[in-house]
């Protein structure tokens, strides 16, 4: 393709998104089609030949297109939002135009340095510890995803417990039950053994870890000999949003010398807003912390900040140096090779995204738009309350609102079936998209509010249909 055939097709995909995107909500937010459907659109070989681009379109519409669930659509409240934006769109076409891989300081200075810039930008615009930014002790790196940072967040911490040679068996991780599943992943990729990963009790109300079992876990592991290598706090849980006690964590950890991650994968960015830096309460004790601007801000899949408060023992834990990656800047010591901070080699220019999203809306743009989606939880959570058939969350945390019909008469068990009922029959009309989780073994709904075209609107027609269709259930 010529830079010339670049230029017309381009045009032509950009305007596709645009069109997309104008039109999303003629589309079922779920994609409709069965498992092996859009397989089967598509022949068991590959062309012999070249097509026209036009055809390549056209089959998108056709056969990809049916099997899209449209995550940017406002009634898209499942799981958590992805957010992606112009900006942040164009971003990620100005990188790939670019073809840049950033392995190396060496391998495009530019793809380094602005990520540094932005990683510290945000550090700021969060109002995290001055010691996170690069000119301090600690730095920021993008990675895909909170998975892979909480995995080199863990290998930084089993390498500064044990080194190179230390009996790593012992090592002892702590968790609680509403703890992402990433972390115990990053521990069977470690090789922790299972039985050295520790459940923290939560409160049952709050379902935050609970700092007195957390000290009490780590004074018998550290009597028995163990080491306690890690403890993972999340500032906003999958299942709930919950926070857990920082503050209070921290200073266990410190006391045993354990290392604290903290995951505020989908939380963390609201606190771009001043009135809600509440959530971070005692991140000054984490020794890393993660939170993903490809959930709430903005920024499409993948960008994911983890920062460190010191990079040394991350550094430490993933550099090697073979001879055919040597080179004068990296020797020098004066540069930053982002590869030592990750699992892979390679690495995607993605801080141009993070770069054009924090330039094209600027701090106060992304107060607003976070303010936006807390706004309109709150507003759906009020909806749920005044229909006196459900009950709610007094108070949704952040974006995401906890929700559960009442079935008067049923057992807890027949109320939960129900409930799942009512969750397919709304994700199967395609008028919105939510999903559920289970709190103290009751199924709940999740309705999480953050995607950019989300109005009062989306919200009031969502909580219509809920209502309509669990009055439905009630006559049916
Ligand atoms: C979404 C989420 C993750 C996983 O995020 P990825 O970036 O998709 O790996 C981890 N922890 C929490 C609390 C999350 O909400």
């Amino acid at each position: 393709m010529s830079p010339e055939e670049f230029r017309e097709h381009g045009k032509r995909v950009v305007d596709w998104i645009a069109d997309y995107l104008a039109g999303i909500e003629r589309h079922p937010v779920r994609a409709t089609v069965g498992p092996g459907e859009v397989r089967a659109a598509f022949p068991d070989e590959p062309p012999e030949q070249g097509r026209p681009f036009e055809q390549l379109l056209g089959e998108l519409d056709r056969s990809v297109m049916p099997g899209i669930t449209h995550w940017q659509h406002p009634r898209f409240l499942a799981y958590f939002p992805a957010n992606a934006s112009g900006p942040a769109v164009l971003g990620d076409l100005l990188s790939a135009g670019l073809g840049v891989q950033g392995m190396l300081w060496e391998t495009s200075p530019a793809c380094t340095e602005l990520e540094t810039v932005v990683v510290d930008w945000l550090a700021g615009l969060l109002g995290l510890p001055d010691q996170w930014r690069t000119d301090a002790r600690g730095g920021g790196v993008i990675q895909d995803s909170a998975s892979s940072a909480v995995l080199v967040a863990l290998v930084a911490a089993l390498h500064r417990a044990f080194g190179e040679r230390g009996n790593r068996a012992t090592g002892t991780l702590y968790v609680s039950e509403q703890t992402h599943s990433s972390v115990a992943k990053a521990a069977r990729i470690a090789g922790v053994p299972p039985g050295n990963v520790r459940v923290v009790e939560q409160d049952p109300r709050t379902l935050a870890m609970c700092p007195e079992h957390l000290g009490t876990l780590l004074a018998a592991d550290h009597a028995a000999g163990r080491v306690p290598v890690l403890v993972c706090a999340t500032i906003g849980t999958t299942s709930t949003a919950a926070i857990d006690p920082v503050r209070a964590i921290g200073q266990v950890c410190r006391e045993y010398r354990a290392w604290l991650h903290v995951d505020a994968a989908y939380a963390g960015v609201a606190a771009v807003c001043e009135e809600l830096r509440w959530i971070n309460d005692g991140v000054e004790y984490a020794d890393s912390y993660v939170t993903d601007p490809h959930k709430w801000l903005l920024t499409n899949f993948d960008c994911s900040v983890l920062w460190v408060a010191d990079r040394q023992p991350l550094v430490d834990a993933l550099s090697i140096l073979p001879e055919y990656l040597r080179n004068a800047a990296t020797e020098s010591g004066e540069v930053i090779d982002y590869r030592d901070w990750q699992v892979p080699l390679g690495r995607r220019f993605r801080a141009l995204k993070l770069w054009a999203v924090l330039g094209w809306y600027g701090a106060e743009g992304l107060r607003e738009h976070i303010r936006t989606g807390v706004a309109l939880a709150a507003e759906f959570a009020e909806l749920a309350r005044a229909d006196g058939n459900f009950a709610a969350d007094e108070d949704p945390r952040l974006g995401l609102v906890c929700f559960r019909p009442l079935w008067p008469g049923y057992t807890a068990e027949q109320a939960d079936r129900a409930t799942g009922a009512l969750l397919d029959r709304l994700n199967d009309s395609g008028v919105l998209y939510l999903s559920h989780t289970r709190v103290a073994g009751r199924m709940v709904l999740r309705a999480a509010i953050g995607a950019p075209a989300t109005r009062s609107e989306h919200v009031h027609h969502a909580w219509h249909r809920i209502a309509a269709e669990y009055r439905d259930m009630r006559q049916g």
